[in-house]
């Protein structure tokens, strides 16, 4: 058990369990990104969803000092949450924000992706009324056919009539893929001909006399896969955080550092007989005389109840057996071969102990799905935990914020 994190709180005699974020991590991952990327790429550091779990103001603030030059939110409301913070830096909403929110739009200074032209209006009338200038990024719809205009000369009709409006800046203009995460030759296909897309739009927009300051459509995979298509601004989310959307065995020119681990003290420790069983469904029977733990975190917090008798923790540094059906709030741990494990002892559910390690890709992996819904799964009740130079330095409990 890492002292410092014990004095840093003695609310762990609440409930010791807790996600660790490594800022140094985050730091050195963003660095990486700048030099990966050059010095005329802007980068616009991806912050959604909490910042991937990790809390989007701390991850906001490492990345902007660290070579990020613009951040990116979901929705409006978790712009206000970092401007509220008091974090200047250009914010983009990547997803549709109403019309009606203009006067937040507008007092906040958010950047909006912008689709609808009805919307366009009502920002566009608020920024006059107020004597403002608000920011657009077109958002095109080449290929992910989620938000966005199309390739078509209504579209472009459209886009113009939007520059056309008042108080209105054009400062950006972006695209997402689809498959960029995808190595076989049919959807390296696929990207190409949705940046094909991507381009024809801007240039079609260009001969109309409407410009951008920026264009943009890499998320991590482009990044990485595609640096070609930079632009002049890219979008990196998940390697921030320490995985590399292709696996660790490709792109070795890029290793980042996992941000995030979550990690609990065992609260209980029994020896079960041949034939007993653990947990609801009895999904656990004792084959043999078992020692079990019991660890005070479950599928609320995070720990997926897919993940029930499938996936390992680290305990003293060696991987033992999750078992049983993981609960709301609580699971079970297989400890017969580390016999004399103690109650407030730590485990690690991902990250490193030791020399062991489990990554949140290979939780991810178990589940059948990708480390991003791995971390937006931690849930409010995990207090975050910041440490930097192996000092713990913060710690946000979202429960007893005012
Ligand atoms: C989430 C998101 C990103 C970042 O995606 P990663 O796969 O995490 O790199 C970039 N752009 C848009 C529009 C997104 O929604």
């Amino acid at each position: 058990m890492n002292a410092d994190v014990l004095q840093s709180t003695e609310s762990f005699s609440r409930r010791p369990m807790w996600a660790q974020v490594d800022l140094d991590a985050a730091a050195y991952n963003m660095q990486h990104i700048r030099r990966f990327v050059g010095a005329h790429t802007l980068i616009m550091a991806v912050v959604k969803a909490d910042a991937y779990g990790c809390g989007a103001v701390a991850m906001a603030r490492v990345f902007l000092q660290n070579g990020a030059d613009q951040l990116a939110v979901a929705c409006l409301d978790e712009a206000v949450e970092l401007r509220r913070a008091g974090i200047t830096a250009p914010i983009l909403v990547l997803g549709h924000t109403d019309g009606r929110r203009a006067a937040e739009v507008v007092g906040y200074h958010i950047d909006v992706a912008v689709f609808h032209y009805d919307d366009a209006v009502l920002f566009s009338q608020e920024a006059e009324r107020t004597q403002q200038t608000v920011r657009f990024h077109i958002a095109v719809d080449s290929g992910m056919g989620r938000i966005g205009y199309k390739l078509s000369e209504r579209s472009v009709e459209e886009i113009k009539r939007i520059r056309a409006l008042p108080c209105v800046m054009m400062e950006g203009i972006f695209t997402h893929f689809a498959v960029a995460d995808d190595a076989a030759d049919d959807a390296c296909a696929y990207t190409k001909e949705q940046f094909f897309q991507f381009t024809q739009m801007y240039r079609w927009l260009w001969e109309e006399g409407v410009s951008f300051r920026f264009r943009h459509c890499d998320n991590s995979a482009g990044v990485l896969a595609y640096p070609a298509f930079f632009c002049n601004m890219v979008r990196p989310g998940i390697i921030q955080y320490g995985y590399n959307p292709f696996g660790a065995a490709r792109h070795p020119e890029f290793v980042p550092h996992p941000v995030m681990s979550l990690r609990c003290c065992i609260t209980h420790v029994k020896r079960l007989e041949e034939g007993e069983t653990v947990g609801y469904g009895r999904r656990f029977r004792a084959r043999r005389p078992t020692l079990v733990a019991t660890l005070p975190l479950g599928y609320a917090d995070g720990y997926t109840r897919l993940l029930s008798n499938r996936a390992d923790v680290l305990v003293r540094g060696r991987r033992v057996p999750q078992i049983g059906n993981i609960c709301m709030d609580q699971c079970m741990i297989d400890v017969t071969d580390i016999p004399d494990v103690r109650v407030g002892e730590e485990c690690v559910l991902f990250g490193r102990q030791g020399n062991e390690y489990i990554g949140a890709d290979e939780l991810a992996r178990i589940i059948g799905t990708i480390p991003h819904e791995v971390f937006c799964n931690i849930g409010r009740r995990v207090p975050r935990v910041y440490f930097e130079k192996g000092r713990c330095v913060g710690r946000t409990e979202y429960l007893f914020q005012t």
